[in-house]
């Protein structure tokens, strides 16, 4: 697993490198912008049945050219040090892409979360917490962590809890993380949101004849075979919106325990609910069964949605894949060898970095959300227009001043303006957000000979962002 998590630092560095090579920057920048900051370990015990256990969590801090830093928290046995930087160096890309002013951090704890109850997982996740705002490691002006593989909307209301409890007197304390339940400051449609971003990176990709041509793909995503591998949360929103709203067709789901299809189109929630009974795809009737999940990967399709973790598509099984098209719905899905086997087929990849940005972009609405103290649905702001103008108005100010990027997207101000549903609000700006991020990704690859594919284009993008803030920074 060490040499898996080196690798996949490895290729996201490998990918970084080759954007940069095609650009000018100024002497040293490509290493400060490339290199994580720092990256903390802390080991911390819990007594728990009737003895100490010791855990082992990192938060890594990639870049902090603008703050506070943004990323979520995953609790998994693979976390490793190699990892959450990998992982981090996404977070300052990522959110460079679709323009959140944030810098990058990821975090982790290493942890089997399924071995644990859910009291023994609130002290834990409580301690963790404590130990992460000792080093302002959370902080809602500093570093602002959120959900990812094995977090969720609990984990995110317990860590709220901790942290109000450590800063009584903050009255910006709910924004130290976002991902809350609605209750606890939550925004509506965060749970969604990277699934959903993922609908709409894909409806990008059919609005583009020049993609599709290059995918050689035609006509809609209706009817399309989508294999999607992992069914959590990211994965189930992403094929149940594909599925019901856009008519595709979700021909294979890969879980841990193997693979199930059917050519017809799988029903999404009744499998999402077999899984949670059985705790795997085994024995759903919907499906014929295989044993040997990623096999499927390279089964006849049109589309893969790589929805769980990285390195699935190496070296070794690319020149088989498939499908001409990739979403990368989870982080570093391809490495940096399959990246290139794939680019050789013609096989369209669209990056990471752009198609799972939803969840960090909706982050951030709950984190401005928290900030302004407003409440966006339409009963509760009657009396809010006000403040909500002065926010937009402030946020325009804010940008001027400092060159950076702080405006909220057109839909979005609409919609935040006109006092329209959170939810709505929520996906118009999310798809405003994906809509704008797409047409910049397409614009360097038609505008620059040398960039050849969608993830070399969202990086220069990112990269040309990046670089111009640390310009205005005067470093
Ligand atoms: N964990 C998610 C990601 O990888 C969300 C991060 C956030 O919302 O800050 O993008």
């Amino acid at each position: 697993m060490a040499h898996k998590n080196a690798s996949f630092r490895d290729s996201v560095d490998r990918m970084f490198t080759h954007a940069a090579s095609l650009m000018e920057l100024p002497p040293g920048l490509e290493e400060k912008i490339r290199v994580c900051n720092s990256t903390y370990t802390v080991r911390f015990g819990v007594r728990l049945r009737g003895q100490i256990h010791t855990f082992t969590g990192y938060r890594s801090v990639h870049s902090e050219h603008m703050e506070p830093v943004k990323g979520g928290i995953r609790y998994s046995l693979d976390v490793s040090q190699d990892e959450v930087e990998a992982l981090a160096a996404l977070m300052t890309y990522k959110c460079a892409l679709v323009e959140v002013p944030f810098g990058g951090s990821k975090g982790g704890l290493c942890i089997d979360p399924r071995a644990w109850d859910a009291d023994e997982l609130e002290r834990i996740t409580r301690r963790f917490t404590y130990e992460l705002s000792r080093r302002n490691l959370i902080s809602p002006s500093q570093n602002v962590p959120a959900p990812d593989m094995g977090t969720g909307e609990r984990e995110m209301a317990w860590m709220a809890d901790a942290f109000k409890r450590l800063h009584p007197d903050d009255i910006n304390a709910k924004a130290c993380v976002t991902g809350k339940p609605r209750h606890a400051g939550g925004i509506d449609g965060r749970v969604e949101a990277t699934g959903r971003g993922v609908q709409y990176a894909a409806r990008e990709f059919f609005r583009h004849p020049d993609m599709m041509k290059r995918a050689g793909l035609e006509g809609t995503l209706a009817g399309k075979r989508v294999i999607v591998q992992g069914l959590g949360n990211v994965g189930y929103h992403a094929a149940q919106f594909l599925s019901s709203e856009d008519r595709a067709l979700i021909t294979c789901v890969i879980e841990r325990d193997g693979a199930i299809s059917n050519p017809q189109g799988l029903n999404i929630d009744a499998l999402r609910g077999h899984i949670q009974a059985t705790g795997g795809v085994r024995g759903f009737s919907g499906g014929d069964y295989r044993e040997e999940g990623l096999l499927a990967l390279e089964d006849d399709c049109d589309i893969v949605i790589p929805a769980a973790v990285e390195g699935v598509i190496r070296a070794d099984n690319a020149d088989r894949i498939k499908c001409r098209l990739i979403v990368e719905a989870a982080n570093g899905p391809v490495t940096a060898d399959a990246d290139e086997i794939l680019k050789r087929k013609g096989v369209v990849i669209i990056p990471d970095m752009y198609a799972n940005a939803g969840g960090v972009t909706v982050s951030y609405f709950e984190w401005v959300k928290n900030l302004s103290q407003i409440s966006l649905g339409r009963l509760e702001r009657r009396h809010e227009e006000a403040r909500a103008r002065m926010i937009v108005e402030e946020l325009e100010r804010l940008s001027a001043d400092t060159g950076l990027n702080w405006t909220l997207s057109k839909g979005f101000k609409e919609a935040f303006l006109t006092g329209a549903d959170e939810l709505e609000l929520v996906r118009s700006g999310l798809d405003d957000t994906m809509r704008e991020a797409f047409g910049k990704m397409t614009e360097v690859l038609q505008g620059n000979s040398r960039v050849d594919d969608l993830r070399t284009a969202a990086y220069v993008v990112a990269i040309r962002r990046i670089s111009n803030v640390y310009g205005s920074l005067g470093l």
